[in-house]
């Protein structure tokens, strides 16, 4: 690696606007590991930090998929040595606030962010690096942080054999609940307005294609025998989508609601829907390492396929271009190579 003097950053300085600079870690704690940034894979939520949309204060170095390898550990730590490659989770728990100690750290009140993996390195504490099998995928690995997400989304919904879900978006994530629904046992329906995400879904399993002219609560009542979902996952930012989305599920219906919607707007859902039918209405946000660790693991047995996710690899001085390709949902996940000398 470079000198940690010479390391540089692609940093969001403003909306619209990444710079090239000189990066400065902080020092490395006892308990710390200094990694290098090999392939980070860009994420929906790095796009609306960049386009201004969020409440995150810039200049911000983003990225938050990564995979990397370790570079210098400190004093005190054991579990991992430097050529190592592992998963580093940058958002730093505190594991003392009431939400960690209720058990969710995902909404740790105190949380820290290590430097972002648009950075040629960022240093983690011991506890968030995940380290990898020698044979597994490093680009594969890029997916822990999504898939993280989607098995936390996916539990809430408690799937038994058998029972229809329903996943509308198929984008990256929407493909990743398909395959983690199928691997709890259900019988899945993908919806999508593009034909080329619906084919890709029932590549990865998905049982059912909706068909995108059809209304949707019609389309479900088809496959369902007239009786709705037993639970569906909404993984493309809409309210409109949700309201309609409600009236697909049957008696006993869950229904996660796992995108963010942009700007605000609120919902119209009416209550005796809910009330009658006993629906049971949940989101999920981002992951907990136990999460991340059920991720990592599903991904080095093959159990989800995430490489037929990839449809574009770039070199970090394209950034940009690649956060224009997902904003404007053109291919799947993007990935960007931070330091393409480190491969294996
Ligand atoms: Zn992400
Ligand atoms: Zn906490």
């Amino acid at each position: 690696m470079n000198k940690t003097s010479e390391l540089h950053a692609m940093v969001c300085v403003a909306p619209f606007t990444l710079e090239w600079q000189p990066l400065t870690l902080p020092p490395l704690g006892p308990r710390d590991v200094l990694v290098q940034i090999a392939q980070t894979g860009i994420c929906p939520s790095d796009v609306r930090v960049y386009s201004g949309k969020s409440s995150i204060k810039l200049p911000k170095i983003l990225g938050h998929e990564a995979v990397a390898q370790v570079v210098a550990i400190g004093s005190e730590v054991t579990s991992v040595e430097p050529g190592q490659w592992v998963v580093p989770d940058g958002i730093i728990k505190c594991g003392m606030c009431p939400a960690c100690r209720k058990g969710r750290p995902n909404k740790c009140q105190r949380v820290r962010y290590a430097s972002g993996a648009y950075g040629e390195a960022t240093i983690v504490p011991e506890t968030n690096v995940y380290p990898l099998r020698k044979t597994t995928s490093l680009r594969a690995a890029t997916f822990t942080e999504p898939l993280a997400c989607v098995l936390r989304g996916e539990r809430m919904l408690h799937i038994t054999p058998g029972e229809t879900v329903l996943v509308v978006g198929c984008g990256p994530i929407g493909l990743l609940h398909v395959q983690v629904a199928k691997r709890f046992g259900a019988r899945v329906l993908a919806a999508d307005l593009k034909r080329e995400r619906l084919d890709k879904a029932l590549s990865l399993g998905a049982d059912v294609a909706l068909d995108p002219q059809q209304p949707l609560r019609e389309a479900v009542l088809a496959e369902t025998d007239g009786y709705g979902a037993d639970a569906a996952v909404v993984a493309f930012g809409s309210s409109r989508l949700v309201e309609t989305v409600a009236t697909t599920l049957g008696y006993g219906g869950r229904l996660n609601i796992f995108a963010g919607v942009y700007p605000k707007d609120p919902l119209s859902l009416d209550p005796n829907l809910i009330h009658y039918n006993e629906l049971v209405i949940t989101g999920s946000a981002d992951h907990t390492p136990i999460d991340y660790a059920e991720a990592l693991n599903l991904i080095e047995r093959g159990l989800i396929q995430v490489l037929p996710l990839v449809s574009d690899v770039i070199p970090l001085h394209e950034l940009q271009r690649g956060f224009e390709m997902v904003q404007s949902q053109q291919g799947l996940k993007v990935i960007v190579e931070v330091n393409p000398a480190l491969m294996r």
